[in-house]
C-alpha cells in the first residue's frame, strides 16, 4: 500500500508523505481534555469528574471508549468512503488516529491481550464484502503489534438503529452478539474496535457478551467519535 500524492480528504495534490493537505489536516477536530473519562465526549469548563449526558444513567460494560478525533467534516467523509465507497486504503489513515489513541492514559498502562473488531452479521458482510472494523484492526495490529482476535459473532440482523431511542437501541441489540464456538476469552483484557462511537450501544452490547463469556475487562477504541 502507498499513498497517492493526493490529499485523502479533498483530492488536491500534496507534497511529501503527508496523507492530508494542510487545509484538511487543519480542519480535523482533535478530542482533548477535558472530556468524559468514559465516552470521551469533550466538554467545556474544568469539572474534574464529570458524567456527560451520554453516560448519565448508563452503566456501560466497557470501562472506557477512547477516540482522538471527532467524526465531522473530512473525518466523517473518510469513514463513509471507507465503509460505503469501499476505499479500503483510507483505513491506514483512520488507524493512524487509533494508534494515537493507544497512547491515551486510559489505554497506555492497560495491556490488552487482543484487538476485537465489532462483528458484522454474515448477511451484512455479504452485502458490504468486508468488515470495516476488521480492516481497522489489521492496520492497527500492523503498527502496534497487538494481535487481532475474533471471538464474537453477530447472530441477529439488526435493522438501522437511527430511528430508535436509547432504550429501543438496547432492546434491538440485546443478544445480537454471542461468543463463537471455541473462542475462549477467559481472563482476557480485550480492546474492542469500531469505526465510530456514537451512543455506545453497539460497543456496550459487545462488551456485555465478552464479559459474560469470561473476559476480565473490556475497553474500546474507535477511529472517531460522533
Ligand atoms: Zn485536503
Ligand atoms: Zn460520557
Amino acid at each position: 500500500m502507498f499513498f497517492p500524492a493526493h490529499c485523502a480528504g479533498c483530492g488536491r495534490s500534496v507534497s511529501g508523505d503527508e496523507p492530508l493537505c494542510p487545509t484538511c489536516s487543519g480542519s480535523i477536530e482533535k478530542i482533548r481534555p477535558p472530556r468524559c473519562e468514559v465516552c470521551s465526549q469533550p466538554y467545556r469548563g474544568d469539572a474534574p469528574a464529570f458524567t456527560c449526558p451520554n453516560c448519565h444513567g448508563e452503566d456501560f460494560h466497557f470501562e472506557c471508549a477512547v477516540a482522538v478525533v471527532r467524526s465531522s467534516g473530512v473525518v466523517r467523509e473518510m469513514v463513509h468512503r471507507l465503509k460505503y465507497g469501499k476505499e479500503l486504503w483510507l483505513a491506514r489513515i483512520l488507524a493512524g488516529w487509533m494508534r494515537e489513541g493507544l497512547d491515551d492514559p486510559r489505554l497506555k498502562h492497560w495491556k490488552p491481550d487482543a484487538l476485537v473488531p465489532v462483528p458484522l452479521h454474515a448477511r451484512r458482510l455479504r452485502e458490504r464484502e468486508f468488515n470495516q472494523a476488521e480492516i481497522l484492526c489489521s492496520e492497527l495490529s500492523r503498527t502496534s503489534g497487538l494481535r487481532v482476535y475474533l471471538p464474537l459473532e453477530r447472530c441477529r440482523y439488526t435493522t438501522t438503529q437511527t430511528q430508535l431511542d436509547r432504550k429501543g437501541r438496547r432492546q434491538n441489540l440485546r443478544d445480537a452478539f454471542i461468543p463463537g464456538k471455541n473462542r475462549d476469552v477467559t481472563n482476557m483484557n480485550l480492546l474492542l474496535v469500531d469505526d465510530v462511537l456514537t451512543t455506545g450501544s453497539t460497543l456496550d452490547a459487545c462488551a456485555a457478551a465478552l464479559l459474560e463469556a469470561g473476559a476480565r475487562s473490556v475497553r474500546a477504541l474507535t477511529a472517531a467519535r460522533g
